[in-house]
């Protein structure tokens, strides 16, 4: 039996490659390629990367779909369920609204792939595969070790990503994370975690969870496993273990020298209307952002705006706040009201979404704002965006930020990654904006002497 991985891309610029900048390992299919049998021959596609050959037989091809790679994965199925191949999709988007995603192939994974797929592949072998595999629920992720082999030849960034929960203890409003796990967070024996990263020969990681601290004694696993293995590792965490001293001591003797932190809003109401207000419940951002500070973390803070109480004034308070708090660096993106969550109900309720299903909009770009906001027009916040971007990465902000020894300059290596990432976000501000949903990247492959080039619109 051959299988065919696929994952997808989000688009391209009209006219122009695709944007090559800040490619990572795909994570999730290396962990689906460890769940194939001896007997299954497996191959992968980076759409991002390569291009895809429809012609070659293979007997299953499986998609992970993304909200925003929709559009490009219902394109790519086509392509293969016209050549008579049997398509799965599983991904976020086939948990957050499988009745649309399950249109477009044969079968559909909602939740993890793990507790379903031996089964899946036993029934695609008797050809009888069902519509649905369900594959939510509470349980140990149990000790499946990625094959990145399939990553094999690929230029990727030189960080190896590594995961040890899924889903978040909290509840945020937009958060499409919970919109999938529900509130709950799955990990993987910690021990399994620390040999696999041993094993990879790694020294650099990026805990891929969504939030690595959501459950502080399960963190607190992990960083002992991790302890003796002499790595530095950046991860995902709420702003709560700023008031955990013993939690941040633990993280960087284990090797943690940076922390995502979705910090959202400066704004008490739109933090309330988010469900984040424990974000300041316990410490103002100022005492909390002190404390990574003292522990020398860099911090990675991630605005949001769009929220009722978000106009021009917020958008340039967040900025002058990232910039006096000399945060390593920053994003503020517009508020994406993914199906399946909160916001995207009330949004749709309120009569306040401008497409019911923005992600199919062929005419849908990476940037735009999907819905009315309340203080500005949906122009004027895809431009404060930008703005606020530009404004964080200009030269003079990068150059002011750089003088923080005890965080962003603490070591040669920290300030080199620091100007590595920052030039790096200077000079990409624009690269995705406006990337047109679906769009077929235009990659060139090479057969039989012969160059072909893939370059149809999806959708
Ligand atoms: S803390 Fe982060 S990951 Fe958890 S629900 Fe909120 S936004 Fe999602």
């Amino acid at each position: 039996m051959k299988i065919t991985l696929i994952y997808p891309a989000v688009g391209r610029k009209e006219g122009k490659s695709y944007v090559k900048a800040w490619q990572m390992q795909p994570l999730s299919m290396a962990v689906l390629a460890s769940l194939m049998p001896p007997d299954v021959e497996t191959c992968f596609y980076d759409d991002r990367m390569e291009a895809i050959p429809y012609d070659d037989s293979t007997d299953l091809v499986v998609i992970s779909v993304e909200t925003f790679t929709a559009l490009r994965s219902y394109a790519i199925a086509a392509e293969f369920r016209q050549r008579g191949v049997t398509v799965v999709m599983g991904g976020y988007h086939a948990t957050l609204i499988p009745e649309e995603v399950q249109e477009h192939a044969d079968a559909i994974v909602i939740g993890d792939a793990e507790p379903v797929w031996s089964q899946l592949l036993a029934d695609a072998r008797s050809g009888r595969l069902k519509p649905v595999y369900d594959g939510r629920g509470r349980r140990e992720l149990g000790n499946v070790r990625p094959d990145r082999r399939i990553f094999a030849g690929r230029p990727y960034q030189n960080i190896t990503l590594v995961e040890y929960a899924r889903g978040c203890n909290f509840k945020c409003d937009f958060c499409s994370i919970t919109a999938v796990h529900g509130a709950a967070q799955n990990h993987r024996p910690a021990r399994d975690v620390a040999e696999e990263m041993e094993q990879t020969g790694s020294q650099r990681f990026f805990i891929v969870d969504d939030n690595i601290v959501s459950q502080p004694g399960k963190a607190r696993e992990l960083c002992r496993e991790l302890q003796p293995l002499n790595i530095s590792w950046v991860g995902q965490a709420s702003i709560h273990v700023a008031n955990d001293d013993d939690l941040l001591a633990a993280m960087v003797a284990s090797g943690c020298r940076g922390v995502l932190i979705g910090m959202e809003s400066i704004n008490a109401a739109n933090l309330k209307a988010m469900g984040k207000d424990w974000n300041t419940a316990h410490a103002t951002y100022e005492a909390s952002l002190r404390q990574f500070r003292k522990h020398g973390l860099a911090v990675y803070g991630t605005f949001v705006f769009g929220y009722d109480e978000d106009d021009w004034a917020v958008i340039k308070q967040s900025v002058d706040f990232a910039r006096e708090h000399q945060l390593f660096l920053a994003a503020f993106n517009h508020l994406v009201p993914f199906p399946g969550t909160p916001l995207y109900r009330r949004l749709l309720a309120e009569g306040r979404l401008l497409q019911e299903k923005w992600w199919l909009e062929p005419s849908g770009r990476v940037g735009d704002v999907v819905f009315n906001p309340k203080k500005m027009t949906p122009a004027e916040l895809e431009a404060g965006c930008l703005w606020a971007r530009r404004e964080f990465y200009g030269w003079s902000s990068i150059f002011g930020r750089l003088f923080d020894r005890e965080a962003n300059a603490s070591s040669a290596t920290m300030l080199g990654v620091y100007l590595g990432l920052n030039l790096g976000s200077h000079f990409d501000i624009d690269l995705r904006q406006g990337l047109q949903l679906g769009l077929a990247p235009n990659h060139q492959v090479k057969r039989h002497g012969k160059v072909r080039v893939h370059a149809r619109h999806g959708g």
